[in-house]
């Protein structure tokens, strides 16, 4: 059982699996992923995503507005409240700071824009799906701000430092990896895989982007979050299936609104390993 913490379904490829959502999602529960959290990139984008939740029993949602995505005008702390609210999104986001790509939008842009979203993750109870990016100062003093460490969230696709790391687990965050820790010149991030605690991690594919080794260049796909979890596997010389069970227990206990939804194969695997 795994699952695929990061993925952006409504902007799967036309290349994966013919543009056929359905196959898509099918070849990823062929391969034991059970259960998706469907980020969004835009608020406006959230009622297409809570439809593909209606009609597949193993998604849920977030809502929110990403970093680099330049909107004609800046979401309210109430409008993102308002979004997921009436979605019944899990999480807010994904939101964040991305100081690598700051020509798209600028730094205070992303800055106002992440703290109005961690207020609203912060007035809903729900968890933040953050994204970061060179941007280790301001991101950590927005999280020591204003989020909730009772409530947390998670860095996403995660490629800073270790320090970073461990601060924002000391924050209440989660730490998710995603196919860049299986790329070669990756080796800082296997030592994050080796090191930090395994009830602090999560998996993810970020797809479409972001394709593991060996399917590097291809359009990525849900069903490949396994190569991940294989990964931090080998670095850590454990079994996948513990990697697996650990980082799906993680997630249902970070996004606790998606607890109940999940499989009832899941929920008896986690309560016999004693991880719920
Ligand atoms: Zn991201
Ligand atoms: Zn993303």
């Amino acid at each position: 059982m795994f699952v695929d913490s990061h993925c952006h379904l409504d902007r799967l490829s036309d290349k994966t699996h013919g543009g056929d959502l359905n196959a898509t999602l099918d070849a990823a529960r062929a391969a034991e992923v059970s259960q998706f959290l469907a980020i969004a990139v835009t608020l406006e984008d959230v009622p297409n995503l809570a439809r593909i939740a209606r009609d597949h029993h193993d998604v849920v949602i977030s809502a929110g507005l990403h970093p680099l995505h330049s909107a004609e005008h800046e979401p309210s702390i109430d409008a993102i409240m308002k979004t997921a609210d009436q979605y019944s999104a899990v999480a807010i986001g994904e939101s964040g700071l991305d100081y690598h790509y700051r020509e798209s939008v600028p730094a205070d842009v992303q800055y106002e824009r992440f703290k109005r979203h961690l207020i609203a993750a912060r007035e809903l109870e729900l968890p933040i799906v953050v994204h970061t990016r060179e941007a280790k100062e301001d991101t950590l003093k927005l999280l020591r701000e204003h989020a909730d460490p009772q409530v947390g969230g998670v860095l996403h696709c995660f490629s800073e430092d270790m320090d970073m790391a461990r601060e924002a687990i000391r924050l209440g965050f989660y730490i998710s990896l995603s196919g860049i820790v299986t790329f070669r010149n990756a080796d800082s991030l296997r030592e994050l895989a080796r090191k930090l605690p395994l009830d602090r991690l999560l998996i993810e594919t970020d797809s479409p982007y972001l394709a593991p080794v060996p399917y590097r260049g291809k359009p990525n796909e849900p069903a490949w979050v396994v190569e991940v979890a294989e990964c931090i596997a080998k670095e850590r010389g454990i079994s996948v299936d513990e990697v697996a069970m650990q980082t799906t227990a993680n997630f249902y206990r970070l996004f606790r609104a998606a607890a109940p939804e999940a499989p009832a194969h899941v929920r008896e695997g986690l309560a016999q390993a004693g991880l719920v």
